[in-house]
């Protein structure tokens, strides 16, 4: 029994390492693994057992990647409020024991077969969007996030809470040299979705867009509506978050334990788009009126409870209420490389992979100050 980089890495000095390696073809060394007569080599990883299963520090085979997939070295993975529906069962289709992880920046470290365009040593990310079917209507129609079968890392297939992962090329977005590991990692996640959403919201330079909820997701988007060029507006609940909100670039503030929200943007000319990032529906109930003429909540916090709303709120003003997926792998494309262009850079508190679960606590808790990231590779 060798361990698999016997047969995988060439060394050098090695003389007869070629031969090795034209013996053992990716398919072999597959074919190998499965029989059990050559050994996995393995990883560290944190992963959630059942339903509401504790975190477990483990040791697992190191993924080998299959057609169309890379293998990468994960460096930094974000910890983002929607790995609770991993831990808690509240997403459909999540496979235990699960590797959970959406927010993922490495190096690609193996190809697998059929790869061409990637290389090893490229540094990319992944994010909620694991790859679309290329089969469903929204497939055929090219809206890929919205595949029927989509694949969604960290739910139903394993994520970046791990030294490796291994994911489809469809999913995978270049990191600009100017943002590190670190900071990349939050963009695949909490920024990519609030600079998509802000991007195609249909507001325009100079316009009033309002950012609901101050922590992982909006401290991005505070920061992405200011740089668009938005009269930007933070709203969040205590008025401890104003000079956090004002540093990040926000115009103004309110604090909805204090102010009232709705009065506040009326007075501002009423909101054009309000991005809501907070889970809690009775926030978003309470901005519905600060919305200005054809003014839209785009809804991305997923709160349990019913949003609250009067037709007449909506008749009126002509205002709407959507809600806002992610984006695919190009938009987190763009989403960082207008992070580097643009200075955004995500507010994190980094912890080691094995820390995993009280960056998980510590995010579910609303301490995080704004975005805990985990750090495999230290
Ligand atoms: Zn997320
Ligand atoms: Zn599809």
């Amino acid at each position: 029994m060798k361990p698999i980089d016997e047969f995988t890495a060439p060394r050098r000095g090695t003389e007869n390492c070629c031969l090795l390696l034209a013996r053992f073809s990716h398919a072999n060394i597959v074919a190998a693994l499965r029989q059990g007569s050559i050994e996995m080599a393995k990883m560290k990883a944190v992963q959630i057992p059942k339903v509401r299963g504790a975190f477990e520090l483990v040791e697992r085979d190191r993924p080998e990647p299959e057609s169309g997939q890379v293998r990468i070295k994960v460096q930094a993975c974000g910890v983002c409020h929607s790995d609770s529906w991993a831990k808690e069962g509240s997403f459909p289709g999540v496979h235990y024991p699960v590797i959970p992880g959406h927010e993922i920046a490495g190096i690609i470290d193996a190809v697998g077969p059929g790869v061409s365009t990637w290389k090893t040593g490229q540094r990319v990310g992944v994010g909620w969007y694991g790859g679309h079917c290329g089969e469903c209507e929204s497939c055929r129609r090219g809206d890929f996030i919205t595949c029927r079968n989509l694949r969604i890392t960290g739910i139903n297939c394993d994520g970046g809470y791990a030294e490796y992962t291994v994911a489809t090329t469809q999913a995978l977005a270049r990191i600009p040299d100017e943002l590190s590991p670190e900071h990349a990692a939050p963009i695949m996640c909490a920024g990519v979705t609030t600079y998509n959403a802000l991007r195609n919201s249909g507001a325009r330079p100079g316009e009033l867009v309002g950012i609901l909820g101050l922590g992982g997701l909006g401290h991005l988007g505070v920061q992405f509506a200011r740089k668009m060029g938005f009269q930007t507006v933070a709203i969040a609940r205590g008025s401890e978050k104003e000079a956090p909100a004002r540093e990040l670039g926000a115009h103004h503030f309110i604090a909805s334990t204090r102010d009232n929200v709705a009065a506040e943007l009326t007075r501002l000319g009423g909101s054009q788009v309000i991005l809501a990032t907070a889970a809690s529906a009775p926030a978003m109930s309470a901005v519905i009126d600060g919305l200005g003429i054809n003014g839209r909540l785009l809804v991305e916090g997923a709160s349990p409870e019913a949003i609250g709303v009067f037709p007449q709120q909506l008749i009126r003003e002509r205002r709407s209420i959507k809600g806002w997926p992610s984006g695919s792998a190009i938009d987190s494309q763009d989403a960082l490389a207008f992070s580097a262009l643009s200075g955004v850079r995500p507010v994190i508190e980094t912890m080691p992979l094995q820390r995993a679960a009280e960056a998980y606590e510590r995010m579910m808790n609303g301490k995080a100050r704004f975005r805990m990231v985990l750090t495999p590779g230290h």
